[in-house]
C-alpha cells in the first residue's frame, strides 16, 4: 500500500518536458498539452526590455524580450549589468506555473553590437567583398560567444538581404547584390549556432551548446528588392525573379539549421509579407520544411495595415493565420493578447495554429538548452572584446577592402605606402572617429559619430604603423595654410557617409556629405592623396576621381581601424573584389551585375591587387 502510493506520486510528479534524456519532440509535445491558452500565446508575445519586468514576465507568461538596437542601461553598461537585467526577467518567467524559460533577442550584426568594448566587425557589405565564408563562419562564432558573454542566446542575424539597390538605407546589411556571395555567407549560421551534424533531419533547428546563439534568417523575403531601394516598400518581381534572387539563401540557411526565421516589413507585388500565408506557411513551412520559429518584424503586425494600428484585431488575424508564431513587440502587447485570445475563443484562429506556433518555439528553446540552463552568469564575460576576436577583426576588414585606383599610371602606383616619410597627413571626418569607422547598429540603432566604444581609429592605426621616425600630422579639415606648406610626402584622406539605419539611410543621391568633398578636393589637390571611403554602399565619386590618386573602398570596417593600415602599407596586399557594382550616376540605379546596358564606373568583381611588402610570420 505504502508502496503504491510513493510510485503513484513519483508518476504524477515526473514531467516529461523537464527530463533531458526525452527527445526534444517528446518533451514539446508534452509541455503543450499541459499549457492552457494564455500560457500559449505569451509564448508567442516578444515584448521591449524597456517594457519588461520580473512581475510583466510572470503575469503575462511572455516568451521572449528583445532589446531592439541600443544600448542598455547606458551607452557604457558592462556585461555584468547586461546580465543581471536578463537574469531577471529570466526570474520571472521561471516563476510561472510550467516555469517555461523566455529566450532573450538582441540584433547582433556585426559582433555584438549594442554592446561597449564588444569586438564589432565590418558590416555584411565588407564581408561579401572578401568572399570567404570560412572567415564569416569564424566570426559568427566569435559574435556568438561576444553574445553569450552578455547572457544572450539569441541574435536577429544574419540578414541575407540580396540588396539590389544601394539607396536602400539597409544596404551594408547585405552581403552582395549577387544571391550567390549571399549564400556563400550563410556559413555565418554554422558559426553562430554550430554545425548541424551529418544525417540531421532538414529543417529542424540545429544550435550546439552554450557557447552558441540561435540565429535568424531576415528579412523573408525580398526585402533588398524594393522600388528605388525604399526601405520596407514594394518589391515588384515575378515568382520566378523571386525564386532565383531573394529565395536561395533561405534554402541554404534551412539546410544549415537556422533556428528562426524573421518577416520582411516589405511586400511582393503589393502584399505585405506580414499576411503571405502562401510564402509564410505555403513555400517556408510546408515546402521547405522550416520546423524553427517565424518571428515577425517590430510592430510588423501593426504595419499590415497603413496606417500601422488602423484595424488591429484584422492585423492580428490576418498575420496569425499567414504562419508568424512570435510577434516581436506588439504596439500594445497587452491589446495583442486580448485579441490574439478573443480571435481564438471564436474560432477564428484554430487551435492547431496556436499549437503550431507554440511548439516551433519550444522547439527552438529545448534545442538552445534554455530548460537545463535558464540563467547566464559570468563565465564567458572575458570573451568581450577579446585580443582574439580583435584580431579576426582586423583580418576581415584586411580583406574587405577594395582597391579602385592605384596611381595615376600603372608604372607608378601610390600603394603601398612606405612606412619611412618626413612627413605625412592624415585628415577627413572619419579617420579618427570610431563611430564613423562602425557605422549604424553601433550602440545605438542609428549609431553614432565619435568616440562610442573602444576600438583602434584609422589615424591611430596609421601612428601604430609607420617608422618611428615619420611624423604624422592630423587634421580632419586641414587648413589651406598647411597643405600649401608643401612638405608632405603624402595624404591619407578618411571621409565617407555618416552613421545610420533602416529608413533613416535611404538616399536617392548617394554624395557624401559636402564637407567630405571639400577635404577631398583640398587636399589631393594640393598633396599626392589615397582617399579611404568608409560608407554602407557604392557612392558618387566619379568628379572627383581625377584628382585623387589612390582610392580604397573600407565599407564599414568596425572597431578595428588597424586592418586597414596593415593593407595600405604593404602589410598585407590587396585582395577584395567589388561583390556590389560601382554605379557613376545614380541615374543609373537600379544597376546590377548581368543587366542589359551594365555600364559602371568600376563592375562588380574589380579590384586591383597588390603584394605585400614585407614577410609576416603567420597568416
Ligand atoms: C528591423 C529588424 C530588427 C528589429 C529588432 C527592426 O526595425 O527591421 O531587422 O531585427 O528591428 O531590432
Amino acid at each position: 500500500m505504502v508502496l503504491h502510493l510513493w510510485m503513484a506520486v513519483t508518476e504524477a510528479d515526473y514531467m516529461k518536458y523537464k527530463d533531458p534524456n526525452q527527445p526534444v519532440n517528446v518533451r514539446v509535445r508534452d509541455l503543450l498539452s499541459r499549457m492552457t491558452l494564455e500560457e500559449k500565446i505569451g509564448q508567442m508575445t516578444q515584448i521591449d526590455r524597456k517594457i519588461s519586468s520580473k512581475e510583466i514576465m510572470k503575469k503575462y507568461f511572455i516568451g521572449s524580450v528583445l532589446s531592439g538596437g541600443g544600448s542598455y542601461p547606458s551607452p557604457t553598461a558592462s556585461a555584468e549589468t547586461w546580465i543581471n537585467m536578463i537574469n531577471e526577467f529570466q526570474e520571472g518567467a521561471l516563476s510561472t506555473r510550467l516555469g517555461i524559460p523566455m529566450i532573450y533577442g538582441i540584433d547582433a550584426i556585426h559582433g555584438n553590437n549594442n554592446v561597449y568594448n564588444a569586438t564589432i566587425f565590418p558590416h555584411n557589405i565588407g564581408l561579401g567583398v572578401t568572399r570567404d565564408p570560412e572567415l564569416v563562419k569564424r566570426i559568427g562564432a566569435a559574435t556568438a560567444l561576444e553574445t553569450r558573454a552578455t547572457g544572450i542566446p539569441y541574435t536577429f542575424a544574419p540578414c541575407i538581404a540580396v540588396c539590389r539597390d544601394p539607396r536602400w538605407g539597409r544596404c551594408y546589411e547585405s552581403y552582395s547584390e549577387d544571391h550567390k556571395i549571399v549564400q556563400a555567407m550563410t556559413e555565418i549560421i554554422p558559426g553562430l549556432q554550430g554545425d548541424v551534424p551529418a544525417n540531421f533531419p532538414k529543417g529542424i533547428p540545429y544550435i550546439a551548446g552554450r557557447n552558441k546563439v540561435a540565429g535568424c534568417a531576415k528579412h523573408f523575403v525580398g526585402d533588398g528588392g524594393t522600388t528605388n531601394g525604399i526601405n520596407e516598400n514594394n518589391t515588384v518581381i515575378d515568382w520566378n525573379g523571386l525564386q532565383s534572387i531573394h529565395m536561395p539563401a533561405y534554402l541554404d540557411s534551412i539546410k544549415k539549421g537556422v533556428a528562426t526565421v524573421m518577416v520582411s516589413y516589405s511586400s511582393w507585388n503589393g502584399e505585405k509579407m506580414h499576411a503571405n500565408k502562401k510564402l509564410i506557411t505555403g513555400y517556408l513551412k510546408k515546402q521547405l520544411k522550416f520546423k524553427g520559429f517565424v518571428i515577425s518584424d517590430s510592430q510588423g503586425i501593426d504595419r499590415i495595415t497603413s496606417p500601422p494600428h488602423a484595424n488591429y484585431t484584422y492585423s492580428v488575424e490576418a498575420g496569425i493565420l499567414a504562419g508568424i508564431d512570435m510577434i516581436m513587440v506588439p504596439e500594445k502587447f497587452t491589446e495583442f493578447i486580448d485579441d490574439l485570445t478573443s480571435l481564438v475563443k471564436k474560432n477564428v484562429i484554430p487551435m492547431t495554429r496556436i499549437d503550431d506556433a507554440v511548439r516551433r518555439i519550444l522547439r527552438v528553446k529545448f534545442v538552445l538548452g534554455l530548460f537545463e540552463n535558464p540563467m547566464a552568469d559570468y563565465s564567458l564575460v572575458h570573451e568581450l572584446g577579446s585580443q582574439e576576436h580583435r584580431e579576426l577583426a582586423s583580418e576581415a576588414v584586411r580583406k574587405s577592402l577594395v582597391l579602385l585606383k592605384n596611381g595615376k599610371n600603372i608604372d607608378e602606383p601610390l600603394l603601398p605606402l612606405p612606412k619611412r616619410a618626413s612627413k605625412i597627413l592624415v585628415a577627413g571626418s572619419h579617420a579618427h572617429n570610431i563611430g564613423n569607422q562602425c557605422g549604424g547598429w553601433t550602440i545605438e540603432w542609428r549609431g553614432l559619430a565619435g568616440n562610442i566604444t573602444v576600438g583602434t581609429t584609422i589615424l591611430t592605426a596609421v601612428k601604430n604603423t609607420v617608422d618611428p621616425l615619420t611624423e604624422v600630422v592630423y587634421r580632419e579639415n586641414p587648413e589651406t595654410e598647411l597643405l600649401k606648406s608643401n612638405k608632405f610626402s603624402y595624404a591619407i584622406v578618411v571621409v565617407g557617409e555618416p552613421p545610420y539605419s533602416e529608413s533613416f539611410g535611404d538616399n536617392m543621391n548617394l554624395t557624401i556629405p559636402e564637407s567630405g568633398i571639400r577635404t577631398i578636393n583640398n587636399v589631393c589637390e594640393a598633396i599626392k592623396c589615397v582617399v579611404v571611403i568608409i560608407s554602407g554602399r557604392p557612392v558618387v565619386i566619379e568628379p572627383y576621381l581625377a584628382k585623387i590618386e589612390a582610392l580604397v573602398a573600407a565599407w564599414l570596417p568596425g572597431t578595428e581601424g588597424q586592418g586597414v593600415a596593415d593593407v595600405l602599407f604593404g602589410g598585407y596586399g590587396f585582395t577584395g573584389k567589388l561583390a556590389r557594382t560601382w554605379f557613376k550616376t545614380v541615374d543609373q540605379l537600379p544597376m546590377n551585375v548581368g543587366d542589359p546596358h551594365y555600364d559602371p564606373l568600376f563592375p562588380f568583381g574589380y579590384g586591383l591587387t597588390t603584394s605585400p611588402t614585407e614577410l609576416r610570420a603567420s597568416q
